[in-house]
């Protein structure tokens, strides 16, 4: 893994999605996060977040590690990280020597641009028609406040059609055929 190999973070979400090979839902960070040799290290056990923060990232010695606040939700826990992942595939790194990120508005928004797109993928919900809170937030495991700003954004992507517009979407989808097929007979069956 290159870390800051990612421009911007939609089209780093969807790269994130390919090269883990993610092909189901919920997106698991963890193992994203081990396939690319970063470690989690919950702040229970060593207690370096303030109050306020949620997590962080910290290198040493050349290895990354991901330090989140365990007390929250497990559907937080799993955003934070999420967040934490695309600060470092998107290089906000290295805005700064050492430990710690330089933190900007513009970084935390790309941030969560990536984690909102990489646990709920657009093309994923638009396949299986997926569009209201309460099903983004069960089908992706995420907060039921992250999943309405998700569930806003694609009644936005739907009026516009706004979908496979670009390659990276479009293999994405591929990837995903298994899981939308099994889940639209599921659906069916349920009827
Ligand atoms: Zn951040």
């Amino acid at each position: 893994m290159n870390y800051g190999c990612y421009k911007n973070a939609r089209n780093a979400s969807w790269h994130c999605l390919i090269d883990y090979k993610i092909n189901s839902l919920p997106v698991k960070v963890s193992r994203i996060a081990k396939q690319a040799d970063i470690t989690l290290l919950k702040n229970s056990a060593v207690n370096l977040l303030n109050n306020s923060e949620s997590g962080t990232t910290l290198m040493q010695n050349d290895k990354l590690y991901i330090i989140y606040a365990d007390e929250q939700s497990a559907q937080r826990c799993r955003f934070t990280i999420a967040h934490e992942l695309g600060h470092i595939f998107l290089g906000h790194l290295f805005n700064k020597d050492g430990a710690g990120f330089a933190t900007t508005d513009d970084a935390e928004h790309s941030a969560n641009v990536f984690a909102r797109d990489l646990l709920a993928p657009a093309c994923v919900l638009h396949e299986l028609q997926i569009l209201t809170a309460a099903e983004i937030s069960r089908l992706c495991n995420i907060s039921l406040e992250a999943a309405t700003y998700r569930s806003e954004r694609m009644q936005e992507l739907e009026k516009r059609n706004a979908f496979y517009k670009h390659p990276l979407e479009r293999e994405v989808v591929k990837q995903f055929k298994e899981f939308i097929n099994k889940k639209k007979s599921q659906s069916y069956v349920e009827l």
